[in-house]
């Protein structure tokens, strides 16, 4: 039997201990390479371009040559203002790659020995980084879609006859949220939050390219898609494949996955923060065959090309 690919030394191509013992400098280098990647490294100036530029080496700045810019290599990037060290920050997201099923910021405050509130906003800006890569993603080819209900989950209480039917609407939090996936076979899947499974019509309309096949389960919402895409429908209730290509085993192996991340680690999620969950389950789901340092370099370069974060820049200090 084939390893299981987690289990192969091809996963592990970084470590947290290859981080530390390469210290600060090589830290920095990283970042340099993954912030100018065209350049190999050489700075670029933010505001204007220009490759030519003064260093000043003990602040591990640059002034730009041609307009006087001062930068470092996480000027106007989602580490702006950072308070880490480069190998602190490094080796953060050596742990947040190896989190398979999500990593709570309780978790991350102690493994990096950070305040809770740092391990909160970073994990967040890591999970906004990530998301960027599919923003624009239209899916096209096979494609599967389904949805689940997540949080404000209504507990039943200890005596009968003070329990509430919680199938009926008024007696449902309202918290719970559904998440939208739509998963193509060879490629992304993309995750939303809505009130109602059925508004995932319209989200198919827009982000799945005409002429891709439909995959789905036989809720009666998705019969408006027939009309648009070559449908496949599963009815769950007989069987969960047929052996040839007619299932949605993908869709759900994505939401088994956050399902754990939510349970396992989470424990409680709000449904304010509910999309970065789904986007980081997504993002660990499409990319689970690549190794841990190819996954921390794409999220390091995505958080170094991705503008300052407006949602969790100076999060705490807004009390919001
Ligand atoms: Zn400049």
């Amino acid at each position: 039997m084939a390893q299981h690919f987690l289990l192969s030394a091809e996963s592990r191509t970084l470590s947290l201990k290859e981080i530390y013992k390469g210290g600060e400098e090589k830290a920095y280098d990283t970042f340099k390479r993954l912030r100018w990647a065209s350049t190999q490294g050489e700075p670029v100036c933010p505001k204007c371009g220009c490759l030519d530029h003064y260093e000043i080496p003990t602040r591990r700045k640059f002034k730009c040559a041609a307009c006087g810019a001062q930068f470092s290599v996480t000027s106007g990037s989602i580490f702006a203002s950072r308070k880490l060290s480069f190998t602190d920050l490094l080796a953060a997201i050596c742990l947040f790659v190896n989190g398979s099923k999500g990593m709570s910021s309780v978790q991350f405050s102690r493994d990096l020995d950070v305040q809770y509130k740092t391990a909160f906003v970073l994990s967040h800006k890591l999970r906004e980084a990530l998301s960027a890569e599919t923003k624009d993603e239209i899916l096209e080819g096979e494609v599967e879609i389904d949805g689940a209900f997540f949080g404000g989950t209504v507990r039943p209480t200890n005596r009968v006859e003070d329990r509430k039917d919680r199938r009926t609407k008024e007696h449902q939090s309202d918290r719970r949220r559904v998440v939208i996936a739509l998963r193509e076979r060879a490629g992304r899947t993309l995750t939303f939050i809505r009130h109602r499974e059925a508004e995932g019509v319209e989200i198919a309309r827009a982000r799945m390219l005409a002429g891709s096949k439909l995959f789905a389960d036989e809720a009666n919402h998705w019969d408006a898609l027939e009309a648009d895409y070559a449908s496949t429908r599963i009815n769950h209730s007989e069987s969960y494949s047929d052996g040839h290509g007619k299932h949605t085993n993908m869709v759900e192996s994505y939401f088994s996955r956050l399902r754990r991340m939510v349970v396992g680690q989470h424990h409680h999620v709000s449904h304010k923060y509910l999309y970065q969950y789904a986007n980081h389950a997504a993002w660990l789901e499409d990319h689970r065959r690549r190794s841990n340092g190819g996954n921390a370099f794409a999220i390091l370069g995505g958080a170094l090309n991705h503008p300052v974060s407006r949602i969790w820049a100076g999060y705490w200090q807004r009390g919001s």
